[in-house]
């Protein structure tokens, strides 16, 4: 059969599996907007909280890390813990690395995946083309999945939007629009926590609403991570080394336990380098939960229950759930009615066997979607390590 493999996805995971697959002689189509994600949906200026040596795309031959592209490209060399990598370097370096291993991405989408009778998928992009592939890696990321809790999703009944009271973190990329505004950011995480302080920085008045007493917290810094414990890309501690390196053993846990791990492990923590950042040019209010929201007049108005369990009413110009994303099948609508009901699911995430398979022969699911499946790494560009060689592996053996 020489139809190709079709790698739906041109971020740090669609494309570092695409490099793998085209290393082993595999026919391979990849699609999408390269770094789009990073791009356009994350904050002009946002600094990555991930290390240096926890932001490589893995790529099957020598010579394609962070360091190397910043080599190439003649800027500074980002290598240590305490060098902070620009968002903007980031996308740049995952442009360098598509250029170079998966020079002829399509940027276009597909729209649709079906299975194919005996065997295959039949794809239909919006070029209006439509093609067999052998084997599908669904690498879509963070695409469509964006989650806005039910609480605040009543103040925007038209979904959640940059002009509306209420957006998601995800919408915004430029956000000198605050200037001179009263701004409420829901959320304690990363994402939550550097909104906050770019648009305190661009001359927003900010609040954080965060939930549970010292909601909000930061890492600690590189020489004050405790030395007598293993080293890992996120940090040293045991847990984060065996999610780091062994996440193998991940998915033979109880069902329970991995979605909680996912949740928990590298939860809500705000970069050490934030700290003094966020401090003085942010509030925050802590509060038991957001009871409901509503937009009275335009206005967005959130009625929290305080940690004292009173209830209180808190408005702005504007609010930013920055409140995290949720993998469903449900909203990969890409993905053929038939062939979204015959893949095998836990809490809406698709269950995978070895090599990333789903239940659906030919079928892969790399990067966020697995993280269910493969644990926490599997959020993080470094996931890429341990999940495109296996992926690609996997595949050659079976469809190959
Ligand atoms: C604010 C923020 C900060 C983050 N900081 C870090 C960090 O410091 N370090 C870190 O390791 N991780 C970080 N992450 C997590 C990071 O986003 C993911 O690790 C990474 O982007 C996942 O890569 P991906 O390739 O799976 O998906 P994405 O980067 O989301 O790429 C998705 C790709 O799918 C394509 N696509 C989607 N649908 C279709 C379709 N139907 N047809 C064709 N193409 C399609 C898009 O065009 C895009 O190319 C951060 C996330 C957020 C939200």
């Amino acid at each position: 059969m020489n139809h190709p493999v079709a790698v739906i996805g041109a971020g740090p995971f669609g494309l570092s599996t695409a490099a793998h697959l085209r290393a082993r002689g595999i026919p391979v189509r990849a699609f999408g907007e390269p770094m789009v994600s990073w791009r356009a949906h994350m904050p002009a200026g946002m600094l990555l909280k991930s290390t240096p040596a926890a932001s490589n795309i893995d790529a099957p031959q020598r010579g394609h890390t962070l360091g190397d592209y910043c080599a190439a490209a003649g800027i500074r060399r980002l290598v240590t813990d305490e060098d902070i990598i620009p968002v903007e370097t980031f996308v740049a370096y995952g442009e360098w690395f598509q250029q170079k291993l998966v020079p002829d991405l399509e940027r276009v989408r597909v729209v649709s995946v079906d299975r194919r009778g005996a065997g295959g998928f039949e794809l239909k992009l919006d070029s209006g083309e439509q093609f067999t592939a052998r084997a599908v890696v669904v690498a879509t990321g963070l695409s469509g999945l964006s989650y806005l809790p039910q609480e605040l999703a009543a103040a925007a009944p038209d979904g959640p939007a940059p002009t509306a009271a209420v957006s998601h973190s995800s919408q915004h990329h430029d956000l000198t629009r605050f200037a001179g505004k009263d701004l409420i950011v829901v959320g304690a995480g990363q994402s939550a926590l550097e909104t906050a302080a770019l648009a305190a920085e661009a001359g927003a008045r900010v609040r954080v609403v965060a939930r549970g007493r010292g909601a909000v917290a930061f890492g600690a810094p590189p020489w004050e991570q405790p030395r007598l414990r293993p080293e890992s890309p996120f940090g040293r501690a045991w847990s984060l080394y065996a999610i780091s390196y062994y996440p193998h053993p991940y998915r033979y846990l109880p069902a329970a336990a991995r979605h909680f791990l996912v949740r928990r492990i590298l939860g809500p923590l705000g970069a050490w380098w934030l700290r003094d950042r966020f401090e003085g040019a942010v509030k925050v209010r802590e509060v038991s939960r957001i009871v409901r929201a509503g937009a009275p007049g335009g206005r967005p108005m959130l009625a929290v229950q305080t940690l004292g369990g009173r209830t209180e009413e808190l408005s702005a110009d504007h609010v930013i759930a920055a409140t995290g994303y949720r993998v469903d099948i449900a909203a990969m609508d890409f993905l053929g009615h038939e062939l979204r009901t015959q893949l095998a699911v836990s809490r809406g995430t698709p269950k995978l066997g070895a090599g990333y398979r789903s239940s659906v022969p030919g079928l892969y699911f790399t990067g966020l979607p697995a993280a269910a499946s493969y644990g926490p790494v599997m959020r993080f560009v470094c996931g890429t390590e341990f999940a495109s060689p296996r992926l690609a592996r996997h595949l050659a053996a079976a469809h190959g």
